[in-house]
């Protein structure tokens, strides 16, 4: 399928929602000229999660299907938390997602003189008032959910006064918490953000990008609206909270002279069982050492997601299942795994591999014989075509699958009983070998020279077909399991008042040191993507040398699949 093709059939897919509704009416109406310019913001203080790609293909997916264009604006106001690092991290994951914002490329911080400009015309107009209160003052003075704020004694300063002292605190004459710079609203307004909220504060800091011209902030608020302004942008969408911002983004918007005036719409963010998703826990678990880095497998981030093996296609699909409402909810990560899940069925290669290798000897093989068997690459997928594997009179089977003393439905291999060996033999168990505390070190077996590539000769029916790898050729690899980071399905419910990191499932990584894999994961790249047989899909891992295979377990074969076919 061409890029364009795809493009259509993925919009044909889409329910549209009441975002694109009213774009498409804006279109018709031709406000803005019939234009559509989109932004997504990131603030550059942590790497992305999924809920940020919920906001990627929102924006981006807007632009696209309306023609469109989609800014990528970096929100750079908060100098102490933001970090280069984060810059090139977010630009990485949205390209990989998929998205690719061409010429577009904005920060927030290339607009501080602009926006001074736009603090000192508030204040020329009367709106705006440098205050002298301490920060416990202004605080205190701001009311409550049920109280009005009450009147700064500096509310009244005159005009000249107040472009003097603001002046003054863009030239650094002004210590830190000295004095801000507030907007002059309403104190008894019933919306607190509407309470003279501080536009711009003194903050001796360094910048990632402006460095030290710099010793005043914009207040994120007054930031987001203008730069959204100066970039026209005709629909900000941003998530819930920022409902009760609204107010006070058309305010500025309206109290002074800007290029346009968009229109913010609000949706709901994407929370998803059994994670956390704010960028500050996420921090924290960094820091604290709970998981290896932001992109640990186990963590909700763009970045442990790709190391983890998902697809970026499977992300979009999540995205596009989930829909865009105006209620918060809390999604089932079990949706994102299905969507893991139909991706790799259609994608990934099969191949073999033993975790817990337990050795096979078919005594009835010749020693020192080896032949190589024709396998399928992708059942889903006649193009992938066929492999050979080696196979031998020494072999491994996963530890699990033989017991000497078995349960009535155990359909694997027990003494006596006859399976399958994928794409090779049937066997039959004829003798167990153990060591002198009775574990077991071999299994003895007998194959049929007549059941070549598994088929049964004469009819006969085995229940069991097991994976296995042949001894002489097998590569080594660890292999990470992965389950869920939490074992509590919402442990940032704001209900609970248990700090998250309780909820911490301390088995949340299992490590196979020495699984044993067919030759063909000695050439697999990192980032490749491969499904091990009745194991599930996994993922070759950045932790990979050339004597070592590393590889992560993206996902279990199946979890409740039935349950989510139905959405
Ligand atoms: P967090 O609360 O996780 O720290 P944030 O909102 O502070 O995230 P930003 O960098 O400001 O992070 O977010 C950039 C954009 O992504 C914003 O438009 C924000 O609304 C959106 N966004 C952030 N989290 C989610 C989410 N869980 N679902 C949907 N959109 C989100
Ligand atoms: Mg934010």
């Amino acid at each position: 399928m061409d890029h364009a093709q795809e493009n259509r059939s993925s919009k044909e897919k889409k329910s549209v929602d009441f975002i694109r509704t009213i774009v498409a009416e804006d279109i018709k109406k031709q406000k803005n000229n019939g234009e559509v310019v989109t932004r997504f913001p990131p603030e550059p203080n942590g790497y992305l999660h999924i809920g940020h790609a919920k906001s990627i293909c929102l924006n981006f997916g807007i632009a696209q299907e309306f023609n469109g264009t989609c800014h990528l604006r970096f929100d750079d106001t908060n100098p102490t938390k933001e970090e280069v690092q984060y810059v090139e991290s977010i630009k990485e994951d949205v390209l990989w997602l998929g998205f690719n914002w061409a010429d577009k490329e904005f920060y927030a911080s290339d607009y501080f003189e602009r926006l001074c400009q736009f603090a000192v015309q508030l204040i020329k107009i009367g709106k705006a008032y440098v205050d002298s209160s301490t920060p416990e003052e202004i605080r205190a003075s701001r009311g409550t959910l049920t109280e009005p704020g009450q009147n700064s004694p500096y509310r009244d300063r005159p005009i000249k006064e107040n472009l003097e002292l603001f002046e003054q605190m863009r030239k650094g004459d002004m210590d830190e918490g000295q004095c801000v710079l507030r907007a002059k609203i309403d104190l008894a307004s019933s919306n607190i953000n509407m309470r003279d909220p501080v536009i711009y504060r003194i903050l001796k800091a360094h910048h990632h990008r402006t460095k030290d011209q710099w010793c005043i902030y914009p207040m994120y608020d007054f930031t987001h609206g203008l730069s959204d302004s100066i970039e026209g942008i005709t629909h900000s969408l941003c998530t819930l909270e920022f409902e009760n911002h609204r107010p006070l983004y058309d305010w500025f918007l309206e109290a002074l002279q800007v290029p346009c005036h968009p229109q913010q719409i609000e949706f709901a963010r994407l929370n998803l069982t059994y994670t956390v998703m704010s960028k500050r826990k996420l921090l924290e678990l960094v820091r604290h050492g709970h998981v290896s880095g932001w992109d640990d497998p186990r963590m909700p981030t763009i970045s442990g997601l790709r190391r983890r093996g998902y697809p970026p296609e499977a992300i979009r699909e999540f995205c596009d299942r989930i829909g865009i409402a105006k209620v918060e909810n809390l999604i089932d990560i079990s949706l994102l795994e299905f969507c893991v899940r139909e991706d790799l069925n259609k994608h990934a290669n099969r191949v073999m591999v033993v975790l817990d290798p337990l050795k096979l000897v078919i005594t009835n093989y010749p020693v020192n014989q080896t032949e190589d068997l024709e396998a399928i690459n992708n059942p889903e997928d006649e193009s992938a075509g066929t492999r050979l594997i080696p196979f031998g009179r020494e072999l491994y089977i996963e530890r699990s699958d033989f017991m000497e003393d078995p349960p009535k439905k155990f359909f694997r291999l027990a003494p006596g009983k006859e399976v399958r060996l994928r794409y090779a033999y049937f066997i039959t168990c004829e003798k167990v070998i153990k060591n002198d505390q009775g574990g077991i070190l071999e299994v003895h077996c007998r194959y049929d020279p007549a059941s070549k590539g598994g088929q049964s000769p004469d009819g006969r029916k085995v229940k069991g077909t097991l994976h296995w790898v042949a001894g002489q050729s097998a590569v080594t690899c660890e292999v990470r399991l992965y389950d869920r980071l939490f074992f509590k399905e919402n442990p940032d419910s704001p209900k609970d008042e248990t700090d998250y990191k309780a909820y911490l499932n301390p088995d949340s990584l299992k490590v196979e040191k020495a699984a044993f894999a067919e030759p063909c994961l000695a050439s697999a790249k990192v980032g490749d993507r491969l499904q091990f047989e009745r194991l599930g899909y996994f993922c070759v891992d950045p932790d990979s040398n050339k004597d070592k295979r590393v590889v992560n377990r993206t996902v279990a074969l199946k979890d409740s699949w039935a349950k989510m076919k139905k959405i």
